[in-house]
């Protein structure tokens, strides 16, 4: 009767082993989603070729909830997951039917239906405590505050936050410690309790650190860095901010990604790099598209909208205003609905739109009045006595202790690793990454572009003739154009672009996530670029100076070598047919 699956020989697992896989995949789904994935999927279908439901259920379950992790799209997910709900269910399994709960509520959370995630929570928190299964009671409280928290309800928040951290001590369940304390320090970070948020972020991270559990390890480090952001502490809050992005990087959680690079976006902003902070929210956008993350997609326009206002660019502004306000009020997101009224506010004043600016200014204020009201207030003012009373308890006493010591011996490890890494990856004259740099993130791009069929182009630019400006202006003007071309390319690459100078006068870009076509475009705007400097403010008599670019993309190599070796044999061909020129050839505009 069973219908024979497309790969043929694969020889038929036990049930045993069919489990195993299931467990291999529960373990890696943090760490290590798109492993995990697969192995879930083979575990379905082995499954289902032995007639193992519990197997197929367990199967069922992981591959949906990687699939949400990756940011999959939710309606196959879904049906997926209800088949996998009911079956466990059926089977009494309370461990897999209390993921499944959880799993959907976070998906309607996702996707903005706050009730039904709430109620699915509800049903999760009352089956947990029903069989006495401590942990998932942590757990559905603490994902209960998170809606509470994103719609803005900080009372309701803190309480559930703190019946869930009592639950994760008592359980000893570390990871639902970082979890419970990091949104904890979020709540507090929102009341304006500076310190004692810092002090939970860092217990949070503390405690994710200990787990194999890299999203809230990410999760930890973004909430950290964000709060150390609106403290002014920038270098600080940039650490964590590269470990969150880095971590995210590598579990390839969407949803995390996006919010790292729009946590970079608002640390460039807050120091002024305009450019930088532009790219970040560009790389997030799509991201937070991708998974419906409507918090993320309002934050990153109301960054769009300041940094247009500070460029006084104020219809950019205004639309990217107006886009957030929609979205925040479409998704009840009251916190977010009141800082868009405020720079909207801000905005009209700065047109002389008085009228307008009173009216957004008193439409914020109701948005803190049902945010903060005097209610609201009375509620938070008690928990907080609690909290605090919580803080200073000997047994955090020694734990914020020891976390100061930990911090202090990490900055200043991370000061000198910054110092080594810098000596080891740049290049001296240009403060670009050098060859030895440029090899190892080569390697790394070209196998993550591989793997997740992703486009990844590789530009080879060599300057003109350039032994000729050395012979006639000196080898100090010869090395201030090689400066000044380093600094062309890297203001004009987007972030994520890696920038290195080969040797000499030649200079490699690697174009993530760009096929050869539009690289093709865009080292051609380099060129003219660098054609079109001022070069005679460097020196009175320089003129002609340009540069000749050999590219080649992933689509046609096999190996980084490869990938170099064809980039090469194009600029060659640029050298030849004239210089001052990009081969393969751009595509006319248009
Ligand atoms: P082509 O258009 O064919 O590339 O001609 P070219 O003159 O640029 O090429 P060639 O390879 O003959 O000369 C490269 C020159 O680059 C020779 C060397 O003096 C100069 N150069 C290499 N490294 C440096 C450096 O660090 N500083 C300076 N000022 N010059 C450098
Ligand atoms: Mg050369
Ligand atoms: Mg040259």
């Amino acid at each position: 009767m069973k219908a024979r699956s497309q790969p043929p020989a694969r020889s038929r697992l036990s049930p045993a082993q069919v489990d195993a896989l299931n467990a291999e995949a529960f373990e890696l789904r943090m760490s290590d989603t798109p492993r995990a994935l697969q192995l879930a999927q083979q575990a379905h279908e082995q499954a289902l070729a032995i007639d193992h439901p519990r197997g197929l259920a367990y199967a069922l379950l992981r591959w949906s909830l990687c699939e949400f992790i990756l940011g999959h799209p939710a309606a196959p997910l879904q049906a997926r997951l209800d088949r996998a709900h009911s079956l466990l269910e059926a089977l009494g399994e309370t461990d897999g039917h209390l993921d499944a709960l959880n799993l959907q509520a976070l998906i309607h959370e996702r996707l903005g239906s706050y009730e039904q995630a709430l109620m699915l929570h509800q049903r999760g928190l009352e089956l947990a405590r029903a069989h006495g299964e401590i942990e998932a009671e942590a757990r559905s409280l603490n994902n209960m505050a998170g809606i509470s928290l994103t719609l803005g309800q900080l009372p309701e928040a803190m309480e559930l936050l703190q019946s869930s951290l009592a639950l994760a001590e008592q359980s000893g369940s570390i990871v639902d410690q970082a979890y419970a304390l990091g949104r904890l320090g979020q709540v507090l970070q929102g009341i304006g309790e500076m310190e004692l948020a810092g002090e939970h972020l860092q217990r949070s991270l503390h405690c994710a650190r200990q787990t194999q559990d890299l999203a809230r390890q990410a999760s930890s480090a973004l909430n950290l860095a964000a709060l150390l952001s609106t403290l002014g502490q920038h270098a600080e809050a940039r650490l964590h901010l590269d470990e969150a992005l880095t971590l995210s990087r590598r579990t390839g959680n969407v949803n995390d990604l996006g919010q790292a690079l729009l946590g970079l976006g608002q640390s460039c902003l807050r120091q002024g790099d305009m450019g930088a902070a532009r790219a970040a929210f560009e790389e997030a956008r799509p991201l937070a598209e991708r998974v419906g993350d409507i918090p993320t997609l309002c934050s990153i326009e109301l960054g769009l909208a300041e940094m247009w206002s500070a460029g006084n660019e104020l219809d950019q502004a205004q639309n990217a205003l107006e886009r957030a306000l929609a979205q925040a009020t479409n998704g009840r997101l009251s916190a977010l609905a009141s800082q868009a009224h405020r720079a909207l506010s801000a905005l009209a004043e700065q047109r002389g739109e008085h009228a307008l600016a009173l009216q957004h200014y008193k439409a914020h204020h109701a948005c803190e009045q049902r945010l903060l009201g005097e209610h609201s207030q009375q509620r938070l003012r008690g928990l907080f006595a609690r909290q605090q009373a919580q803080a200073l308890s000997q047994e955090l006493q020694v734990a914020r202790q020891a976390d100061q010591e930990k911090q202090a011996l990490l900055t200043q490890l991370s000061a000198q690793a910054d110092l080594l890494r810098q000596l080891s990856h740049e290049d001296g004259l240009t403060g670009l990454a050098n060859r030895r740099w440029l090899d190892l993130l080569l390697e790394q791009e070209f196998e993550r572009a591989a793997r997740f069929r992703h486009p990844l182009s590789l530009a080879m630019l060599d300057l003109d003739h350039f032994k000729a400006v050395n012979d006639r202006y000196g080898h100090a003007v010869g090395d201030a154009v090689l400066r000044q071309v380093a600094r062309l390319l890297r203001d004009h690459c987007r972030r994520a672009d890696v920038v290195a100078r080969y040797g000499g006068e030649e200079f490699t870009l690697l174009l993530v996530e760009t096929t050869l076509p539009l690289a093709s475009q865009l080292c051609d705007k380099l060129r003219q670029q660098i054609e079109g400097f001022d070069w005679p403010s460097l020196h009175p008599d320089l003129h002609g100076i340009t540069v000749s670019m050999g590219l080649a993309g992933n689509a046609e190599a096999l190996s980084p070598g490869q990938l170099c070796a064809l980039a090469d044999q194009q600029l060659y061909s640029a050298k030849s047919e004239g210089r001052n020129c990009v081969r393969p050839r751009p595509a006319p505009a248009g």
